[in-house]
């Protein structure tokens, strides 16, 4: 069958034929609906260097957004039916710590005695015709769209796990929340932040489309510039924004998070672009200001994105493109020229 391969750490993915796997013990076979191209896989295939943290060792096959139809069943599973639509649940950690049992594998506390991390971050993935998960993986997504669904399995769960914990930020009236980054993790959290929240989003992005579709979602947009952060405390009734989300991670966009910030109110860096926070005192941090970061999300916020989706509250933005044309859509997606996520259908 045919697969995106990442082989060698620093190159670009190829585009090669590989056996079809088969499921074992506690595995199905997942006939591929659809696989998302994140930005991430962009860092494991360009930037990252052998024994980077965050680095997988190449060769595998990438794709860890991945929705599919059991195809077939691995010995000692059951409780499936061959065509039925799941999504995957990517990280895979060891499954019996403290924070696996909670279904929180990206937390695993035996991560470093595991072969790898997730479904197509170290174990093959999805940017092939089939792919094998964990049973445990799975999450069904009823009759809705499984293509379009794709990209929740990371492009929506991690936004989701970050809104949900700066919750009480946002309760109440009159608050505002900060986007940074209106790619394919960006416009879902628009959409989350839009249905579990009355607060007020601000939204920016270097591309004029991308704040159009923000707007679109119910954004009120701030371009960059020498007076952005004045303009984004302007509309945030001067106090600033009670819970930003930083789908960029570089440092300027940090230091946007930072200056853009209320007093008590919280900063997640989502984006692993590299950045650093520059300038912390206590004098330049508002008081109690919070900054954190966030790695994916759990299985069970995975169900409840899936939910989401299901009751028609959020809808990832995609492009679709085959397999013979994935390549492309990662030459694309490191220019800055996909809107929303791309998305290899098979
Ligand atoms: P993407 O390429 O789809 O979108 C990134 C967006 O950010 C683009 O619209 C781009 O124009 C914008 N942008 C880039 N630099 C900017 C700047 N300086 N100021 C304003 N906007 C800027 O990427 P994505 O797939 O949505 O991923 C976003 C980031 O999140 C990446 O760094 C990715 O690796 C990371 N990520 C982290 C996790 C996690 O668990 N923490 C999970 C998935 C992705
Ligand atoms: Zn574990």
């Amino acid at each position: 069958m045919k697969a995106v391969v990442f082989e060698k750490f620093q190159t670009f993915p190829s585009l090669t034929d590989i056996e079809k796997p088969t499921p074992g013990p506690g595995e199905v076979l997942l006939k591929v609906a659809g696989s998302g191209a994140c930005h991430s896989d962009v860092a494991l295939y360009k930037e990252f260097a052998e024994g980077d943290p965050g680095a997988s060792a190449p060769p595998f096959v990438l794709g860890h957004e991945i929705s599919g139809w059991i195809e077939e069943v691995g010995p000692s599973v059951d409780g499936f039916t061959k065509g039925d639509a799941y999504l995957v649940y990517g990280p895979i950690g060891c499954g019996h710590c403290k924070a696996c049992s909670r279904g929180q594998d990206t937390y695993c506390e035996n991560q470093a005695s595991m072969p790898y991390l997730a479904s197509g971050i170290g174990k093959n993935g999805g940017m092939a015709e089939y792919v094998v998960v964990p049973a445990r993986n799975l999450v069904p997504l009823g009759d809705a769209d499984p293509i379009e669904a794709a990209p929740l399995s990371d492009a929506g769960l991690t936004p989701y796990h970050a809104i949900k914990l700066s919750l009480p930020n946002l309760a109440g009236g009159g608050k505002y929340a900060l986007v940074i980054g209106l790619g394919g993790l960006g416009l879902v959290a628009v959409q989350i932040l839009k249905a579990l929240t009355g607060a007020t989003i601000i939204a920016t992005d270097m591309k004029e489309d991308a704040m159009k579709a923000a707007e679109e979602l119910g954004a009120v947009t701030v371009p960059g510039g020498a007076d952005q952060v004045e303009r984004i405390r302007e509309i945030a009734g001067g106090r600033g924004a009670d819970a930003v989300f930083d789908f960029v991670g570089a440092t300027p966009t940090i230091s946007t998070a930072h200056a853009s910030v209320a007093v008590q109110g919280r900063i997640t860096i989502v984006g692993i672009a590299g950045g650093t926070l520059e300038g912390w005192n206590f004098f330049t941090n508002p008081y109690e200001a919070t900054i954190t970061n966030t790695y994916w999300g759990t299985i069970e916020d995975l169900h409840e994105v899936a939910a989401m989706y299901r009751a028609g509250q959020i809808k990832p933005q995609i492009e679709k493109y085959t397999l013979d044309n994935a390549l492309e859509a990662y030459e694309k997606l490191e220019a800055g020229k996909i809107n929303g996520r791309a998305v290899i259908v098979p």
